[in-house]
């Protein structure tokens, strides 16, 4: 026995009545059951706590054997057997330590107990106290604990997968399973004493190494596909899941390794199958070039497009890095790794750039490069597809180019351009010119329509007319609009809409181009305003140049007149001299005004022309007589080819191409030396004209004074050299022949002579009434011998008396003269003469209207009508009137 009991036994027996007392307090207040038995086993004391526990009360337990009542009768025999013993030694197992025993209820229920028992003397007799304590939860939880330990121990000694833990400070294989033992071919010894590094191939230590590590701290790792190597030396594919725990006080990690590799053969196998029917389909592909690379861009595999459209062959090209493939300066900027970075974190890498053929040279490149990884996410490499999109580029910088150049077109030109959309007219584009006219920036232009800037009258007006536009499919020219801007007012535009159609034909929209023509509009009206003024002021010079002829070639009629019956009359020679003074004079200042009133005239465009076929010949003929007498004069010998004209037509005014050729003719006569020639010729010219040249003798005319010849008043000198001229006649030449549709010109040598021509449409003739009738000429010689009586009707006194003496100086003719018309005609009807003179210029009728009432009059319709007028112009109206032609006043 050991000391202690001793000595609180002995404690008891010293203060027995006291210790009595507290021992029961403290056994009453007691957690545990306590009870006391005496050495036959009979209950001697009895507490609350075990009157709980055993259902047993106090008073109906004290006094009896504890065998018959809370120690379960199977357990009775060995009971009494320990209280023999005891009584007979002094010594029991069961004494002074804690045991567990099944109890018994008083309800019959058994249930376990914790139970200590100490003897003590009390006086020569031993008592046992006995502290119980009911253990059925703690068992319960103890069975439960076996229990569940036991299904876990079996999930890992009896788990099919190989399992193991492993200590994560030593790496030391700690316990095995029997799976692992099966299929490592390691007995669970030999696990034991090897490190997890040992079942693996030496180069993948370093990597599972570092995992550890880093499972060590983070406590966890990830299903992982790792290789072990068994026994008999062949290596495995695995899938390894891994736990961290605590065991037996070590950091410890639970293994379970899935044995995978015939999974992974067969995935493998499908992987090359795929694989190849890839490489297949890939290598026939000629459009695009497909390659693969491994994960450090090395190029693994190369097809038919990678090598039409990179230059590389197969050979050549695989093991090469793919970073040759980028020119220089994207290599140094370091793309080809960029590429694969971006490929490897999302997938997916696309991109457009040079790359560089084999040759050096460089194509434009669309490529896609994608990750390619295995079902466990280890990357295998890379796929690249590159397609060659040079040409497309080309287009599209073509197209861009364009775009540019019509944009800054578009955006210079200096007219209005806009574009609005179809569905609201509102504008989509403008340009600058735009801009300015409308004075409002695109922005506030763009997205709005005519609403937004013209007043609603003028909106409307445009939109409906939009809407014409766009419902056509022609352009709209509008020559001008009014439309009000902000800062220029109202400007006048000149606008094209042109409706802009999709290929369906649906009007997409419409476009505008306006040209401001505001500045041009108000020139044109400036301008139609001065034209206006110009032509006024030019009829008010003719009809002053008019006048002033009349009034001026009166007199000077007059002057001549009387100078020629003066000059009949004086029989000194020095009086003659002096009258034939006045006489050239005259005449010299009648051609002047004659010529200056045909140029003026011709030049205000009022100079009245009759276009009509000419003969030739005829018109020659009679200039060639009509000079006749200052040829002989001049003693110049006058040629004109026999054939001259050949009998052709041409197209002009008869009266002024004679004017045009007598004042060459006279010319060539003039200007010719003493003796000379002057031959008139006629022949064709080119673009159907006929050329009629004058051709004479004289001194020529140096080529640097040709061109002066034509200006009126230039005579060259002539004037110093006492030839009469007014150094008109070329200048009004050349003004008749253009207005008839001629030209003029000269050809010249110094020292040989001139040939001056003329060209005229060459024309067929058209009217046998044209040609003269010599037996014309035959009556009007019969009349001039007979004595017959004049009418003369003129308001001018002087005229009349002028002709008055013209005719009693000549001839026996009688004279009637008349004041009026009216007075004239009475007088005609009253006389019936022979010949009628009128002025056109009457006081109360014209000289035309006295020929019409002689034609309309049976009695007078033969009489002869001379119309006098200082002017060539109305003699030509009076003509058309008459049925028979007149000679040439
Ligand atoms: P005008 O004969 O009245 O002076 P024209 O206009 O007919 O005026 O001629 C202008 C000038 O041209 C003449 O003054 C003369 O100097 C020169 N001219 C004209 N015809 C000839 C010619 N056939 N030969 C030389 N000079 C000529």
């Amino acid at each position: 026995m050991d000391r202690k009991p001793r000595k609180a036994v002995r404690c008891l027996s010293n203060g027995q009545h006291e210790g009595d007392e507290r021992f029961r307090l403290l056994v009453a207040h007691a957690l545990d059951a306590v009870i006391t038995i005496d050495a036959q086993g009979r209950i001697t004391s009895w507490n609350p706590q075990a009157e709980r526990l055993f259902g047993w009360p106090e008073a109906d337990i004290l006094g009896r054997l504890l065998s018959d009542t809370i120690v379960p009768p199977a357990y009775r025999a060995a009971h009494e057997r320990g209280l023999a013993h005891f009584r007979a030694t002094g010594e029991g197992p069961a004494l002074n330590r804690r045991i567990e025993l099944t109890a018994l209820r008083r309800d019959g229920t058994e249930f376990p107990v914790e139970l200590a028992i100490t003897p003590m003397r009390l006086g020569d007799a031993t008592v046992f106290s006995a502290f119980l304590r009911d253990i059925t939860d703690r068992k319960r939880a103890e069975k439960a604990l076996r229990d569940s330990e036991g299904s876990f121990r079996l999930l890992f000694t009896a788990n099919p997968l190989p399992m193991w833990l492993y200590d994560l400070e030593t790496l030391a294989f700690v316990e095995v399973n029997a799976a692992a033992v099966a299929r490592y071919g390691y007995s669970r010894d030999e696990f034991l004493s090897m490190r997890i590094t040992d079942i693996r191939p030496p180069e993948d230590v370093p990597r599972l190494l570092d995992l550890v590590a880093r499972e060590r701290l983070s406590g966890r790792r990830d299903t992982e596909e790792w290789r072990h190597r068994l026994k008999d030396g062949r290596i495995i594919d695995v899938r390894v899941t891994s736990h961290s725990l605590e065991f037996a006080g070590r950091h410890a990690a639970l293994v379970v390794a899935e044995d995978i590799t015939d999974r992974k053969l067969a995935e493998a196998a499908r992987v090359r199958d795929s694989e190849e029917r890839f490489r297949l389909i890939a290598a026939s592909v000629t459009d695009y070039g497909i390659f693969i690379l491994d994960p450090e861009g090395r190029v693994v595999s190369w097809n038919a497009g990678a090598e039409r459209i990179k230059g590389y062959r197969v050979d050549e090209i695989v093991g090469q890095h793919f970073s040759r493939f980028y020119t220089e300066e994207d290599v140094r900027g370091g793309k080809p790794a960029q590429g694969l970075a971006v490929a490897r974190a999302a997938g997916r890498f696309e991109d457009e750039g040079w790359r560089v053929r084999k040759d050096g040279s460089r194509f434009w490149a669309s490529v896609e490069i994608t990750a390619v990884r295995d079902p466990g996410g280890r990357l295998h490499g890379f796929s690249n597809v590159t397609r060659d999109s040079t040409e497309r580029k080309r287009k599209d910088d073509a197209l861009r180019e364009a775009n540019r150049f019509l944009d800054s077109v578009v955006e210079n030109i200096p007219h209005m351009i806009f574009v609005k959309d179809a569905e609201e007219l509102r504008f989509v584009r403008s340009n600058k010119s735009g801009e300015e006219l409308l004075g409002h920036t695109r922005d506030e232009l763009l997205g709005k329509n005519d609403y937004d800037f013209f007043p609603p009258s003028q909106a409307d007006a445009l939109t409906s007319q939009d809407r014409a536009v766009l419902a056509g499919s022609r352009v709209v020219d509008i020559p001008e609009e009014l439309i009000e801007t902000r800062e220029h007012g109202t400007r006048i535009l000149h606008t094209k809409k042109i409706p802009i159609r999709d290929e369906h034909g649906v009007p997409r929209y419409l476009l505008g181009i306006s040209e401001d023509i505001t500045e041009r509009k108000r020139a044109e009206e400036a301008l139609r305003e001065a034209r206006e003024d110009a032509e006024r002021a030019n009829n008010a010079k003719s009809e002053f140049l008019s006048r002033m002829s009349h009034e001026l070639r009166t007199p000077l009629n007059a002057i001549l007149g009387f100078g020629q019956l003066l000059e009949l009359r004086l029989e000194q020679p020095r009086d003659r001299e002096g009258v034939d003074q006045i006489l050239k004079a005259g005449r010299h200042l009648l051609n002047l005004i004659n010529e200056v009133l045909d140029i003026s005239r011709i030049e205000s465009g009022r100079f009245p022309l009759s276009l009509e076929p000419v003969l030739l010949g005829e018109a020659i003929g009679r200039v060639v007589d009509l000079a006749g007498p200052l040829a002989t004069e001049r003693r110049v010998e006058l040629h004109a080819g026999g054939a001259v004209g050949d009998g052709r037509y041409v197209l002009a005014d008869s009266q002024r191409l004679q004017q045009v050729l007598l004042n060459l003719v006279s010319n060539g006569i003039k200007y010719n030396r003493e003796g000379g020639r002057l031959t008139v010729a006629c022949g064709a010219a080119a673009e159907g004209r006929l050329r009629i040249s004058v051709k004479d003798g004289g001194a020529g005319i140096p080529q640097a004074q040709q061109a002066r010849l034509f200006t009126p008043f230039e005579r060259l000198g002539a004037e110093t050299e006492g030839v009469e001229g007014t150094g008109l006649g070329l200048a009004l030449s050349k003004r008749l022949v253009e207005a008839m549709g001629g030209s003029i010109g000269l050809e010249s040598v110094e020292g040989e002579g001139s040939t001056f021509w003329v060209e005229l449409p060459e024309t067929g003739a058209h009217s046998a009434d044209l040609q003269e009738d010599p037996s014309d000429e035959a009556p009007g010689a019969d009349r001039a011998k007979r004595r017959g009586t004049v009418l003369y009707i003129e308001d001018n006194p002087s005229n009349l008396r002028l002709v008055e003496q013209v005719l009693a100086e000549r001839s026996a003719t009688r004279f009637i003269p008349a004041m009026q018309g009216r007075l004239g005609l009475a007088l005609a009807r009253e006389h019936r003469p022979d010949l009628i003179l009128a002025d056109l210029h009457l006081p109360d009728m014209s000289g035309e209207d006295v020929l019409r009432e002689v034609l309309g009059d049976p009695a007078l319709r033969g009489t002869p009508v001379i119309v006098l007028s200082a002017d060539a112009t109305p003699v030509r109206q009076l003509l058309a009137l008459l049925d028979t032609e007149l000679p040439a006043p």
